[in-house]
């Protein structure tokens, strides 16, 4: 994986509108340049007074208002000004008193008491200063972190960058699902498979239609995706057999091909190129590996992409049950986590969809161990820490 990796560029972080920016990752730390809030304000409607005015006498003149969004006079000394939520406090003012507890007659206000200094007051600077980190940088944006953006004022934010993914099925036998069946065809089904996983890793976008496996119509789906594509994910036609013409395809196409051997089940050797504009990913196209490689894989590229930490993080379970293993390659187990216990699925074959679909979890069985008993402690994959 570190070869793949080390092919892998990072795509560098761009600016988008804060409201475009939901789900996005941040690049960098956000600094503040103002304290927010950036004046002290009032939180309710009443009266800004100066506490200690209220030690002499509990009647106090109003002087004068002060509404959101308007700068008001200073207030004079020994009075109240009208004011409302979300106004200005009056240059030396530092107390509000909330309206429904004075008696408001003739232009004079009658306090009950002595008000605490500071009540009903948010101060300049009181959620966080200037200069200071507001968000830190790899946080996922979400709808609050947004609005404290825009609280601060910013309309730009730096995002790292969203790779864009190209997905392109091959295969004769594949049709659209939910299209007449013709004899020996199977609905396509990987393609939304990838896409899907790619756009959970947080990359945009494109399944392309598929490719037969005949060369000029191979050639025709990489001279189009290719350009558009800083990944290009092609399923199926990678290996040896006579049909698989996705390699030759990849090289006419200026595509410089390593072939990495994954000692892994399932999964076969991973076909990476690289081209002037990117990455080509070649899965295998039984549905099983194609998910787990990209899984694996595909998931690890991208982040490093998208400059995130291109590491996988694993969780620690114990087996739910005996797991059948032969040495010499690692092997990913389809299992149902729940409550630290690992559950393999029944169904381990490489085109076994419904078991994809029942786990949540994959176990990885290290190459070097024979069979292993239930109550085993292994690392595990959650499904949604590589996409799925
Ligand atoms: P291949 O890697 O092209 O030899 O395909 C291996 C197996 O996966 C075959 O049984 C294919 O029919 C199946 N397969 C390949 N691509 C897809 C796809 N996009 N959707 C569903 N099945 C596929
Ligand atoms: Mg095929």
């Amino acid at each position: 994986m570190g070869r793949v990796l080390d092919a892998t560029p990072v795509l560098p972080p761009r600016e988008e509108a804060v409201e475009d920016a939901l789900g996005r990752v941040l690049a960098a730390d956000v600094h503040t340049r103002a304290p927010l809030p950036p004046f002290d304000h009032a939180t309710m409607d009443g009266y800004a007074v100066r506490a200690t005015d209220l030690a002499g006498s509990l009647l106090l003149p109003v002087v004068g208002e002060s509404k959101a969004g308007i700068s008001p006079p200073p207030l004079a000394t020994r009075s109240a000004m009208r004011i409302f939520t979300g106004a200005p406090l009056p240059g030396g003012a530092d107390t509000v008193v909330m309206q429904e507890d004075v008696v408001a007659e003739g232009g004079v206000v009658r306090f009950p008491r002595i008000p605490d200094r500071g009540a009903n007051v948010r101060r300049r600077g009181e959620d966080i200063g200037a200069g200071e980190v507001a968000l830190a940088r790899g946080i996922v944006l979400g709808p609050a972190h947004l609005s404290l953006l825009a609280s601060l004022d910013l309309a730009r934010v730096g995002v790292v960058a969203s790779p864009r993914v190209l997905v392109l099925p091959t295969g004769d036998e594949l049709r659209r699902a939910g299209t007449p069946e013709r004899p020996g065809s199977i609905p396509e089904s990987n393609g939304v498979a990838i896409a899907s996983m790619a756009r959970r890793l947080g990359a945009t976008t494109e399944l392309v239609p598929t490719a037969g496996d005949d060369a000029a119509g191979l050639d025709r789906a990489l001279s189009d995706a290719l350009p558009r594509a800083d990944v290009l994910v092609t399923i199926g036609g990678v290996s040896v057999g006579d049909h698989d013409l996705v390699r030759p395809a990849l090289e006419r196409a200026g595509v410089e091909l390593a072939f990495y051997k994954v000692r892994m089940k399932p999964g076969k050797p991973l076909t990476l190129g690289r081209h002037a504009g990117g990455l080509v990913l070649g899965l295998p196209g039984n549905p099983v590996s194609a998910m787990v490689t990209f899984g694996l894989f595909g998931s690890l590229i991208l982040r490093k992409m998208a400059g995130r930490d291109a590491r996988h993080t694993t969780a620690r379970a114990r087996l739910g049950a005996p797991v059948r293993h032969k040495a010499g390659r690692r092997e990913l187990v389809r299992a149902v986590l729940d409550g630290g216990v690992a559950s393999p699925l029944a169904n381990q074959a490489s085109g076994a969809v419904l078991a994809m679909a029942r786990a949540n979890a994959l176990v990885s069985v290290p190459e070097d161990v024979g069979d292993l008993a239930a109550g085993t402690d292994v690392d595990v994959y959650r499904f949604e820490a590589i996409g799925l």
